[in-house]
């Protein structure tokens, strides 16, 4: 039992560093690799990650984890939890025939090159053909997984265990049923709080960085550099890397891509350093992520308290901000206008974005809409629900890399860390003073509280649990629809 307790060791320590490679080399490719190195880099990367599938797949680790698991009895509780997880990780691969496996990460890899490109061109006819495959693909892999009945619900498993269309449907009914007469109602007050200003790259970027720390980023185990597209990637829990970017025109963008990417890197660093070696050393679920990058991004980073606590030191890069003047700030940094794009949507209208993706892939999945009806279909979504229409297929359909690159039933996460964002939020009140904390800046507390409940507990415990946990009850959007409704009101005075 030993032996094989220390074999399994050492092939996750192996699988571990081939993760790692594979993350600096994401990263390098994503920061400063040059054109010409592209290539290469990419397939690179195509090969490790085949060495890392190889490695979970291989039979010895297959035999291992049998044999483990029929020990269940003298393994500790973390060992119990690793071979548990790796064996249902196996489940999952071992009833897709390996070919069909293979052909469908290189049909994603191509994917990605065609997509950037019909979206360039604003042709969603150019992505048509494979979108369809990739889907028929999704389809085919839920099948063989779960059976006939089962479809979409495979496809949303792997992002949040446990999760069914049937509560995704109620999920969403009640937030269309809340949110879309509440937009409306804003809408009509016709009131516009933005306020222009411009502020340089040069003085963007050193209060990124202090803001990050601000909230709880450890440098000493962490980077923040440059990136067109805001994104956290982890070496190891010493070793996590975020990138913001910077626009003049629109200085709060960068602070809140900051502080939402800050949001995971804080939960990645603060995984407990006993799961460290073990492949528990991440986070729970992309919903409990999101959850967390969203907590930091808009409880604290769209508070008026936040702001007054961090006033002193945001005036000396952002002349602008004076305390007299926080409460017009507040309103200029909660305005709702319901946009095109989905990762410039504001607070309210974000999850309406994930709403038109979560119907049409479901749409998909049980016939009820085929790939090349997407652009119309999108469109007529958009305007049902937020009001607007968009003129072309980049601003519409084409938006988001996530189908190309396979990941089909993801964007529910979205949505789903959102709610479990205001769930803890509530929860975290009753112990708390949060308003009283962030004007003190004292937000160590608050990362403190979220470490305690959340952080440290890694892939030890699933997002259920962890909800639990701290609030006392399953996932409820209630709370999400309570926070959204009192918040606005007050904003708009409604
Ligand atoms: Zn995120």
């Amino acid at each position: 039992m030993k032996e094989k307790l220390k074999k399994f060791r050492e092939i996750v320590k192996q699988k571990k560093k081939i993760d790692s490679t594979l993350a600096l080399i994401q990263w390098d490719m994503e920061t400063v690799v040059p054109k010409g190195g592209q290539k290469l880099i990419s397939e690179i990367i195509g090969e490790l990650s085949l060495k890392s599938y190889e490695l979970s797949t291989s039979k010895e680790l297959i035999d291992l984890l049998e044999n483990l698991n029929k020990n269940k009895n003298s393994l500790t509780e973390l060992e119990r939890i690793e071979v548990e997880y790796l064996r249902e990780e196996n489940q999952k691969l071992k009833n897709i025939p390996s070919e069909e496996y293979q052909e469908f990460s290189e049909l994603t890899v191509r994917a990605q090159g065609i997509w950037v490109e019909a979206r360039e061109k604003n042709d969603f006819s150019m992505f048509k053909e494979t979108l369809e495959k990739i889907f028929e693909y999704s389809k085919k892999f839920a099948k063989y997984r779960g059976g006939e009945e089962q479809g979409y619900n495979i496809a949303l498993d792997d992002y949040e265990k446990g999760m069914t269309t049937e509560k995704l449907d109620d999920f969403f009914l009640n937030l269309k049923t809340e949110l879309v007469p509440l937009l409306k109602k804003i809408q009509s007050k016709k009131i516009d709080f933005s306020i222009e200003n411009n502020v340089s790259k040069e003085n963007q970027k050193p209060l990124s960085k202090y803001i990050a720390e601000y909230i709880g980023f450890d440098f000493e185990r962490g980077v923040l550099a440059e990136s067109a597209h805001p994104f956290t990637l982890t070496v190891s829990t010493d070793d996590v890397r975020l990138t913001s970017r910077y626009f003049e025109n629109l200085p709060f963008s960068s602070i809140f891509s900051t502080m939402h990417e800050g949001g995971h890197g804080i939960y990645e660093q603060g995984i407990g350093s006993e799961l460290k070696d073990t492949i528990l050393a991440e986070g729970t679920s992309t919903s409990i992520h999101e959850s967390q990058s969203r907590f930091y991004e808009n409880m604290i980073g769209r508070s008026k308290e936040f702001w007054i606590g961090i006033c002193p030191e945001a005036s000396k890069y952002y002349e602008f901000i004076k305390k007299e003047n926080i409460d017009e700030l507040y309103k200029s940094i909660n305005v709702v206008t319901p946009s095109f794009i989905r990762v410039e949507a504001d607070e309210l209208t974000y999850s309406l974005h994930i709403m038109v993706r979560y119907e049409i892939e479901k749409g998909l999945f049980n016939g009820e809409y085929a790939v090349e009806n997407l652009p119309e279909i999108w469109n007529e979504k958009i305007k049902e629900y937020l009001g607007i229409e968009p003129t072309n297929d980049s601003e519409g359909v084409l938006q988001d890399v996530h189908w190309s690159c396979g990941l089909i039933g993801y964007f529910p996460s979205y949505a789903l860390g959102n709610a479990y964002s205001a769930q803890i939020y509530m929860a975290m009140k009753k112990d708390l003073n949060i308003e009283k904390l962030l004007l003190n800046g004292e937000i160590n507390k608050i990362t403190e509280w979220l470490h305690n409940k959340i952080h440290k507990y890694g892939k030890s415990k699933t997002s259920q649990e962890l909800i639990k946990e701290v609030s006392g009850e399953e996932l409820n959007i209630k709370y999400y629809i309570e926070y959204l409704k009192e918040k606005y009101s007050k904003i708009y005075q409604l």
